[in-house]
């Protein structure tokens, strides 16, 4: 087949329109039409489907297509069918005769593709079909979409995803081709164990997203209105993100009170209502949604020109996913989080109600990548893809840090005094504590331990709390102490705290603007 069309550009040209093939897609589609099972890697808006949508269309038989989202399949074959291509979808929406005349038309091999939701997939009746398709018209191969949902490390896991790997006990020469956004190492694995995929390529795309522009705002305690003014200076669609439903209304409500064009999303609101919000949005009929992370997942909206974060995400996965949606169509847009430490509380508060204590210790540690993402001074774009395993050499010079870096200071000596101070109270308090005994505090607590004798009691006077806070992070998120969080922080020095009371490091510090003005605070 491909012969018909000399080149695979060609090919692409016919059935598609473009011109050139993305980074990565050309290979991969080699591989598929090798007939390998293949595990793909790429951000949101990559171009992931056209790795098994071309090779469907070049190869005999029919590509199953298993993706997690209704509304999502709709999309898809309405893009397919508009292209000319033969493709359909199963799912639990359609009635009997819809099913029986779609499966009539696949066995006539008109289709090259067909869409069908997981659970469907397994059931005994379906099975059969493909049994009875691959002899009549022949399988080209399984494509597994989203197919982190197959792993309890992912953040979509869908036990049904889990049953898939009969597929490949059934069909052990059809090709299988996993399909994800997910990149980190444990999701990856997990992916080709769970899949049965067999001696997989693994092909993993750059992450970066150059078009996008990164920010973190210090969340004031006017934080609304923060939200409100940098709206104001955006142009197009865009979302605004929440953790809570409560929250999510109300600023929906505020915003068109304000005469923002907004509607909210979120789990909680009726099916209709919630899926009539999501269609006027991606029609351009509302300019901005509101909403949790339940919003979002398979959306296809190119043009989303900003997304914010008004409260803290989970974790940096979620971050880049969430705020990955803005700008798919590779024009310049916007992403900005807000970050408090108040939020932060919050988040670490929630995770602390867990039961399960591996739950918990995943959960501090995805925190604290989002905390060492919004307080760093360095590149947020390398932040981000250091945290998929990816390099960034270099500014990016287009996000914050690399625009308007922080001015830097050498807080070496006051480093000292604050490590002196863990020393002195022999590692057995937390950062608050630290400070009281700096600044000679006449707190109970401190007279209590004996601690106002302590050589370094008062040896901070010359700092506000707010400035040793700013310190005390900040040597924490440069690794140089450590904190504990076994139900209450203690501060722990490590082999960086001795280099620097050694003087064998130096200590340098971005100082917050928020310091210097009444923002600071918020914790
Ligand atoms: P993903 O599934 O990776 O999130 P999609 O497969 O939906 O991304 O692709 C995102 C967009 O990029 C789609 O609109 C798609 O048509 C487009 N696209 C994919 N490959 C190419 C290409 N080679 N040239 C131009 N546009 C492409
Ligand atoms: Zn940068």
């Amino acid at each position: 087949m491909i012969s018909q069309f000399n080149c695979l550009e060609n090919a692409l040209k016919y059935f598609f329109g473009y011109d050139q093939f993305r980074s990565g897609q050309k290979q991969i589609i080699n591989e598929a039409l090798n007939d390998k099972d293949l595990l793909i890697i790429m951000p949101t808006g990559g171009g992931k489907s056209l790795c098994f949508q071309l090779p469907a269309l070049l190869k005999s038989g029919v590509c199953v297509v298993v993706s997690p989202l209704i509304a999502l399949m709709q999309d898809q074959v309405d893009a397919l069918l508009d292209n000319g291509i033969g493709a359909t979808f199963l799912n639990s929406t359609l009635n009997r005769e819809e099913l029986q005349s779609r499966e009539n038309a696949i066995l006539k091999g008109k289709i090259k593709l067909v869409y069908v939701a997981p659970e469907r997939l397994l059931n005994d009746n379906f099975l059969n079909f493909l049994d009875f398709l691959k002899q009549k018209v022949g399988l080209s191969a399984f494509a597994i979409d989203e197919a982190h949902c197959v792993s309890a490390w992912g953040h979509d896991f869908r036990p049904e995803y889990r049953q898939l790997k009969q597929l490949r006990f059934r069909y052990p020469k059809v090709p299988m081709f996993a399909l994800t956004a997910t990149a980190t190492k444990r999701v990856r694995a997990d992916i080709i164990e769970q899949l049965g995929l067999q001696n997989p390529t693994v092909h993993v795309a750059s992450f970066d997203r150059p078009n996008l522009y990164y920010e973190v705002q210090q969340k004031s305690r006017r934080s609304y209105t923060q939200l409100l003014n940098y709206i104001r200076n955006q142009e197009g669609s865009g979302i605004i993100y929440c953790l809570s439903r409560k929250n999510v209304e109300t600023i929906a409500l505020r915003l068109q009170q304000d005469g923002i064009d907004a509607l909210p999303y979120h789990a909680g609101m009726y099916d209709d209502e919630r899926a009539t919000n999501q269609t006027r949005f991606i029609r351009d009929d509302v300019r901005i949604i509101v909403a949790t992370i339940a919003f979002g997942m398979g959306i296809n909206k190119p043009d989303v020109r900003f997304v914010v974060h008004y409260d803290l995400p989970r974790n940096l996965e979620s971050y880049y996913q969430e705020s990955g949606r803005a700008g798919r169509d590779g024009e310049p847009a916007n992403c900005a989080l807000f970050f408090s430490f108040g939020d932060l509380k919050r988040l670490e508060y929630l995770i602390d109600q867990k039961i399960d204590e591996k739950e918990q210790r995943v959960g501090r540690q995805q925190l604290r990548q989002v905390v060492d993402y919004a307080e760093g001074t360095e590149c947020r774009r390398s932040i981000v893809l250091r945290y998929f395993g990816q390099q960034y050499k270099g500014k990016c010079d287009n996000c914050d840090n690399c625009k308007h870096p922080k001015p830097v200071e050498d807080w070496t000596i006051e480093a000292q005094k604050f490590l002196s101070c863990v020393a002195r109270c022999q590692e057995r308090f937390g950062m608050s504590h630290i400070i009281d005994v700096l600044r000679g505090s006449k707190k109970k607590k401190v007279e209590k331990y004996g601690h106002h004798l302590l050589s370094t009691y008062g040896i901070g006077k010359d700092k506000s709390a707010a400035e040793w806070k700013m310190l005390g992070r900040s040597l924490i998120h440069q690794g140089f102490v450590n904190e504990t969080t076994d139900g209450f922080s203690v501060l722990k020095l490590n082999k960086y705290s001795w280099e620097i009371f050694r003087n064998e490091r130096k200590v340098e510090i971005a100082i917050a603007k928020s310091l210097t003005s009444k923002a600071s605070n918020d914790y």
